[in-house]
């Protein structure tokens, strides 16, 4: 329906009205499992989608994502980073990708102690990654709570993720600006490179580029300056730069802001933010058909029996993949049209 229900309106008044415990209560709406926490959702960000159409936020909302391998820094500069944002005037939420909770169950990046300052602060807001789910999932999730969080009035959101390409491209599809976050140290620390996530990155970040670290950093720093160059930028408008930074001694900080700051007002003048995050809901739509209808399709009983003997009769040789698949598909539409009749 598209009238609101009255416990949706009180949720995103008190949203609107900046509430934690609202933003929370959201969220977790949203990453609920039950049927009916996620009508819900869907019917509060429909409303929060609408409201924003008749009446834009008074305070533009820029969405990072932030990426790198365990132990670069992510968390020193996230900490780093937000402070310099409240100091600036800015509401900050961090909110987190963690594609390790979906296989072991266990987190990378959902350690309690993590940006203890940060998580403190009055104008930020620090969730850490569901711990349940596959990633897609997950990843679904963030991308509506970066939704709840701007109409809870945080201008900035950062999206962190760690070191599984897919995960990244998943971050990448959700935010204006992606940031890779590597550190001084040579040989492996050009893995980014490896595994495609340099080509996300419209910002590289060299962190750790103090004390004894300094000249190394300056090292990788140039290094990824020249491999660069020979790759295809995210988007036209916009060459990818590489900085460095101390989080530990809050320097350069600044300085990524900055070029934050004029990958925002480049992309704003041409009009591509709008546009971007038009594509993007457009990819999400997709991504959800898709898990929609293989969720469906999996709990059909009668299309699941048809399953199991395919993939024994593939198993063998005994039929491609492709007629298989064009099978599932063909009684799956059938069961579908017989459940109508
Ligand atoms: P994460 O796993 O990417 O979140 O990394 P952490 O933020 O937990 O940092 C890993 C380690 O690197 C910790 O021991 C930090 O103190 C250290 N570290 C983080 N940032 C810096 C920095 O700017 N300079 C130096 N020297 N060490 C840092």
């Amino acid at each position: 329906s598209t009238v609101a229900s009255s416990k949706t309106l009180t949720l995103s008044e008190q949203l609107a009205q900046g509430s934690r415990y609202a933003l929370a209560k959201s969220i977790t709406l949203v990453e609920s499992s039950r049927s009916d926490h996620r009508a819900e959702a869907q019917q509060l960000l429909s409303y929060i989608l609408k409201k924003q159409r008749d009446q834009p936020l008074t305070k533009p909302t820029f969405r990072i994502g932030l990426s790198g391998s365990p132990g670069v820094g992510k968390s020193t500069f996230i900490e780093a980073f937000g402070m310099y944002l409240l100091e600036q005037g800015h509401k900050v939420a961090v909110l987190a990708v963690d594609p390790s909770s979906s296989r072991t169950g266990g987190s990378i990046l959902g350690d309690k102690t993590r940006m203890t300052e940060l998580s403190r602060a009055d104008d930020a807001y620090v969730r850490p990654s569901p711990s349940r789910g596959t990633l897609g999932g997950v990843a679904r999730n963030t991308n509506e709570a970066i939704l709840l969080c701007e109409a809870a009035g945080y201008d900035v959101t950062l999206v962190e993720t760690v070191g599984v390409g897919q995960s990244e491209t998943m971050v990448a599809e959700m935010v204006d600006m992606f940031v890779l976050l590597v550190g001084p140290g040579g040989g492996d620390e050009l893995q980014g490179l490896k595994k495609g996530i340099v080509e996300l990155s419209d910002l590289v970040i060299v962190n750790k580029a103090d004390g004894k670290l300094a000249d190394a950093a300056r090292a990788v720093s140039m290094d990824y300056t020249s491999a660069i160059k020979f790759l295809q930028p995210p988007s036209p408008l916009w060459k990818t730069k590489v900085l460095r930074v101390s989080s530990r001694e809050n320097t350069g900080i600044d300085k990524a802001w900055e070029a934050m700051k004029s990958y925002f007002d480049t992309m704003t003048s041409a009009n591509k933010l709008t546009e971007k995050r038009g594509a993007q809901r457009k990819v999400w739509m997709w991504r959800q058909i898709t898990s929609e209808l293989v969720d469906r399709l999996n709990s059909d009983d009668k299309v699941k029996q048809h399953v199991a003997e395919l993939e024994s009769k593939v198993f063998d040789g005994k039929m491609t993949s492709g007629q298989a698949a064009d099978s599932v598909v063909d009684v799956f539409l059938n069961k579908v049209k017989e459940d109508r009749i």
